[in-house]
Order: C-alpha cells, then sequence, then structure tokens
C-alpha cells in the first residue's frame, strides 16, 4: 500500500527526483573511447587541449588541470606559499576542502561570516579578520553566485594576501561581464559529477600570472623538472630531470580530460537550462512570505549550480529536518549545503567551536538544496514547486 505524504494525500510524484545528476551522451562516451585507443592514458594531448580550452572559456592565461578540485586547492594554497602558522581565511558555509587545503598546508584556517542575504563571505568581516600571519583568503562561489570580488581583490592587495576562488560552482557565471576564472589571483573549478561540468573527477587551477603557473606545475607532479631554467645543476644528459619541491601526484588522465572537453562543449546549453529552471524556482517562491529567495548581486550574471531552498522558521509549524522530510514523502530527494565546516569534530578537536559565524549558523539550520541540473524536466520542475507549496501550505503559521 501507498504511504500518505507527511502533508497528506498522494505523493506530487510517483518516481523519486533527486538533487542532482550528471549528463552524459554518446559523443561524450566515444571522447572517452578514443582516448582509450590512443598512446596516451595521461600526460597526452589531451590535457594541453583543455588546459587551452580552460583558457579561452575564461581568459585567463594559465590553466593547470589536476585529479579534483581539492588537490587544485591544495596546490594553489602552497603555490601561495601558505605554511606552517599562516592563516587562511574562509567561509563555514562550504564544502570542508576549502578549509582543509589550509591544514594540508600547516596553516590554520580562519572561519569568517557570511553575508545572510547572498550567503556568500562578506568582504568586511575578512578585512576585520586580517592579522600579520595571514597568507590568502579562500573565497567560496556559494552556489555558483559569484562572490563580490572587486573588494576581495582591494583587501587583498592591501593587505598583500592571495586570492583563491574557490569556484567549484561558478563555472558559467561572469562577474560584471567576465568569466569568472580570470579575475582572482587563482581559482579553481570542479569536475566532481554533481557539478555542472564533470570528468568522473577533476580540477583545474587558472591564473593570470606565470610565477605562480610554473610552481602549480610542480606541485601537481612531485615537484619534478625537466625545465633547465628550475634546474639546481647541470643536465647530465637528455634524460635528467631534478626533484626541487616536495610535490604531489595530482595528475589528471587524458581519459578525465576527454571527457571534460566534450562537456564544455555543452556548457552553453547547461548554462541555459540552469538559469531557465532557477528562473521558475525564483518565480513561485520569490512572493511566498514562508521561503527566502537567495539575494543575487547585480555584478553576478550567475549560473546556479546548486538551488537553495530557505525556510523562514517563524511563519511555519515544521522546522528544516521536518520539511526535509516532506519533501521525501513527495519523492523529491533533496540535500543540505552545507555543515559549517568548524562543527566537524575534526574541526572541534583543533578548538573551533559553534557560535563562531552567527549568520552561517543560522542560514544551515533554514536550508534545503531542492534538485538542480541539466536533464530535469519542466514536469519535474513542476513537481518539485508543487510539492514545496503543499507543504508550505499544510505548515503554514
Ligand atoms: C566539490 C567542491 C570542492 C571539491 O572538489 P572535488 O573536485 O570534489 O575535490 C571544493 N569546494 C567546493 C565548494 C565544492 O563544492
Amino acid at each position: 500500500m501507498e504511504r500518505p505524504a507527511i502533508a497528506g494525500g498522494k505523493p506530487v510524484r510517483e518516481t523519486k527526483i533527486f538533487y542532482g545528476h550528471q549528463y552524459i551522451d554518446e559523443d561524450d562516451i566515444q571522447a572517452v573511447v578514443d582516448v582509450l585507443k590512443s598512446d596516451y592514458l595521461t600526460c597526452g594531448p589531451k590535457i594541453t587541449e583543455l588546459e587551452q580550452k580552460l583558457c579561452e572559456l575564461t581568459g585567463a592565461n594559465y590553466a593547470v588541470v589536476c585529479s579534483n578540485g581539492t588537490a587544485a586547492l591544495h596546490i594553489a594554497a602552497l603555490s601561495a606559499s601558505v605554511g606552517e602558522g599562516d592563516e587562511v581565511i574562509t567561509t563555514p558555509i562550504t564544502f570542508a576542502a576549502s578549509a582543509n587545503c589550509a591544514l594540508y598546508c600547516g596553516a590554520r584556517p580562519v572561519f569568517v561570516d557570511i553575508n545572510p542575504e547572498t550567503y556568500n563571505i562578506d568582504p568586511q568581516k575578512v578585512e576585520e579578520a586580517i592579522t600579520p600571519r595571514t597568507k590568502a583568503v579562500v573565497a567560496v562561489d556559494y552556489t555558483g553566485q559569484s562572490v563580490d570580488l572587486a573588494p576581495l581583490l582591494k583587501i587583498c592587495k592591501e593587505h598583500n594576501l592571495t586570492l583563491i576562488e574557490d569556484g567549484a560552482h561558478v563555472i558559467g557565471t561572469k562577474y560584471n561581464g567576465q568569466m569568472n576564472g580570470s579575475i582572482a589571483d587563482m581559482t579553481m573549478f570542479s569536475f566532481h559529477p554533481v557539478k555542472t561540468v564533470t570528468g568522473g573527477e577533476g580540477g583545474v587551477i587558472l591564473t593570470n600570472e606565470e610565477a605562480l603557473y610554473k610552481k602549480l606545475l610542480l606541485f601537481r607532479s612531485h615537484g619534478i623538472t625537466r625545465d633547465v631554467e628550475q634546474m639546481r645543476h647541470e643536465p647530465e644528459g637528455p634524460w635528467y630531470y631534478e626533484q626541487v619541491e616536495l610535490g604531489y601526484n595530482y595528475r589528471m588522465t587524458d581519459m578525465q580530460a576527454a571527457l571534460i572537453i566534450s562537456q564544455l562543449d555543452k556548457l552553453p546549453m547547461f548554462i541555459r537550462r540552469r538559469k531557465e529552471i532557477v528562473a521558475k524556482y525564483n518565480e513561485a517562491f520569490s512572493n511566498m512570505p514562508e521561503l527566502f529567495v537567495q539575494r543575487e548581486i547585480p555584478e553576478s550574471d550567475t549560473t546556479r549550480h546548486l538551488y537553495i531552498l530557505r525556510i523562514v522558521s517563524e511563519k511555519l509549524t515544521i522546522d528544516r529536518k521536518e520539511f526535509f522530510e516532506a519533501l521525501g514523502a513527495e519523492n523529491i530527494c533533496c540535500n543540505v549545503h552545507y555543515i559549517p565546516v568548524y562543527y566537524f569534530p575534526y574541526y572541534e578537536k583543533l578548538g573551533y567551536h559553534k557560535g563562531l559565524c552567527p549568520h552561517a549558523e543560522k542560514l544551515y539550520e533554514e536550508i534545503i538544496t531542492l534538485p538542480l541540473y541539466y536533464a530535469m524536466s519542466d514536469a519535474d520542475v513542476e513537481s518539485v514547486i508543487e510539492a514545496v507549496k503543499k507543504i508550505v501550505a499544510f505548515y503554514r503559521r
């Protein structure tokens, strides 16, 4: 027997819909198969082709693709000379990797509160958190909306800090008409399957500065160089190379690169569809007092990676957990992005505690990530809207 939905009656849809899903077509599959039949599975021509394509897309001078976005953030922090005893400022409303990259380098993440309406890090609070130990700022484009880069760049310049943009969500977004990726000192994209463009796993760091580019290349591949200018000794022969830093193996395979190249050809189509869906959600929810719609800054022409439904707790008789469960009972499977990073036991152990960032903590209590991905049909979108409205109507205070 069918279980009634929590908000009464039959569920709005019979089949489950998930919050995110990759879109892979025959071109994508063929691109990967072609690499498997070629001479190079790694360090081959697809890597260079992808790096060039990402530079063209964003206008950045250099791109260094990596095995995943987290590895990309790690080498960005290393290239910014983040080390033992340094501090790195970031937001708590993000995936743990944005802060972990500081810990990898022996530095301490310093969490700064968000703007309560845009949900991105508050530049003024960034400035207040700077100390003589601060080395870098990791600014996250949460949901795909660009952080306000202009004030952050100004602050970083004044205090001699490196601005690393965690753009895991941002591909396709423009800030003041310019694609994100060429504005901060370094920008990371992730190609995890829930992101707008995927390679299974994968990441990139984009930069305009040659000195940073050279460091990134070293850290990506064991700290090893074949460039005579970077060597300490005379080459002993054509086989010769040197390890001059302690780097890692964070290389991407050519199969990943081929898949990402093929996916990037579909980016305009992904952008269009995501914007359409977000417009439908915004239209449906913006005049409902029980819901708060994320505020957009005019500088950001946003391609949304995540759609955040925020409930106004005072106007409903249920909390976020109950709302989440009610959506599940309607066969709308959601998620929550994010648990504030410093809530995690590992961070607790390092001395962080609740109460650090009140706006972020309040946000976490009220948010649900709704389904948003290219392959959603209009009927899927309508069923999500219908379910949200049904639950609000049922539990309105
Ligand atoms: C996905 C994500 C990452 C990590 O990217 P991976 O490619 O999964 O390593 C980092 N930061 C944010 C905000 C993310 O969403």
